[in-house]
């Protein structure tokens, strides 16, 4: 069992498989140009696997696949698969923006995939398109479309910005509601790399929204979930908000990241990380166990973002997988 410096377990291994990105979402891409790390700099799903096989030994149940953009990475499905075959009862999930999954959601599920989440901000092209940089929705449909055809369990992720996309928060919800999806409004979370002119709606805003056509009732946390869950009242439907301005989730967090090139990052607000990445490769798993612990042993009590006046993490959430 991994537990951290605050008596936290720590099940969850959320795994960033590339930075890099076919979106450029306002809220987590840089204005600005910037130049990728190159590709031989990114751990090898070789080294990843031997890293993530030592960690479901010390106690890792949960591993999401994330990025930047997951399903940039050839051969997404045969990683996916080395994994359920060590531990097929592994809650395997990644998270996507569902721009490329209509050709592949099938052979992901054939090879051990159990869950997907899928970002989805607008059901408007044009404020889609604001949102990502490009064209995207009619992909991301197809894309949630053929995942749930096939049988991938899938939640959906939405980030409501004031004057963008705040409109359509409850048309989200019944989008979600009609094909039996839950939905999950996050917080946007400030952070240097988005654009310097966004605004995040917070919760109670987000719920407002919800009540002018529902009435709903609080169901609560679930475990480690960053989610708090309300009911729509009289109706089985459930959704999710998380809302990293409150720490209430920090108490129970139970997850750890690890960067596409091999940084271990034990809070999405923090700057702080090691690397396992020359352990891993020269075959000393037993070093980057050590150096998981470390970290685990260092996990902040709490993120810093927060309700009155949040500082701007330095963190880019393309890098961490969010
Ligand atoms: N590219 C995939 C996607 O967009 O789903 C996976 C990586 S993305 C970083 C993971 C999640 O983080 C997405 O649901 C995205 O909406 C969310 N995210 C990114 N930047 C964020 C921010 N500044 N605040 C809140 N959520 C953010
Ligand atoms: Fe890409 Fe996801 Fe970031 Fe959007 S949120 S730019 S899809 S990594």
């Amino acid at each position: 069992m991994l537990i951290d410096g605050h008596g936290r377990e720590v099940n969850y291994l959320r795994v960033s498989l590339t930075e890099r990105c076919n979106f450029r979402c306002q809220y987590c891409m840089p204005e600005k140009p910037f130049s990728w790390v190159p590709k031989e700099n990114l751990l090898s799903f070789e080294d990843l696997f031997k890293f993530i096989k030592a960690a479901i030994d010390e106690g890792i149940t949960k591993i999401r696949l994330t990025g930047g953009e997951p399903t940039l990475r050839a051969d997404l499905d045969k990683f996916i698969k080395m994994i359920y075959d060590y531990k097929n009862d592994i809650d395997l999930a990644m998270t996507t923006n569902g721009y490329l999954l209509k050709s592949i959601a099938k052979d992901l599920k054939e090879a051990g995939l159990k869950r997907l989440n899928i970002s989805l901000d607008s059901l408007k092209p044009e404020v889609a398109a604001k949102i990502a940089g490009k064209d995207v929705l009619r992909n991301v449909l197809d894309g949630i479309e053929e995942a749930l055809k096939v049988g991938l369990k899938v939640k959906i992720n939405m980030v409501p910005l004031k004057g963008v996309n705040e409109d359509e928060i409850v048309d989200i919800l019944d989008f979600c509601k009609d094909r039996g999806m839950q939905v999950r409004f996050i917080e946007y979370m400030e952070n240097v790399h988005a654009h310097s002119s966004l605004k995040g709606m917070q919760g109670k805003e987000i719920l407002n929204k919800i009540k002018e056509k529902y009435e709903i009732e609080k169901i609560g946390r679930k475990g480690s979930s960053p989610a708090f869950l309300y009911k729509i009242k009289n109706e089985d439907y459930i959704f999710g908000l998380i809302d990293p301005h409150k720490h209430d989730f920090c108490e129970t967090c139970n997850r750890i990241r690890l960067t596409a090139e091999g940084y271990l990052i034990p809070c999405l607000y923090f700057d702080e990380a090691m690397s396992i990445k020359d352990a891993v490769q020269a075959g000393d798993i037993d070093r980057a166990v050590e150096i998981l612990k470390e970290v685990l042993r260092n996990k902040p009590k709490e993120n810093r973002w927060s309700e009155e006046e949040s500082e701007a993490s330095n963190r880019a959430f393309y890098e961490t997988g969010g």
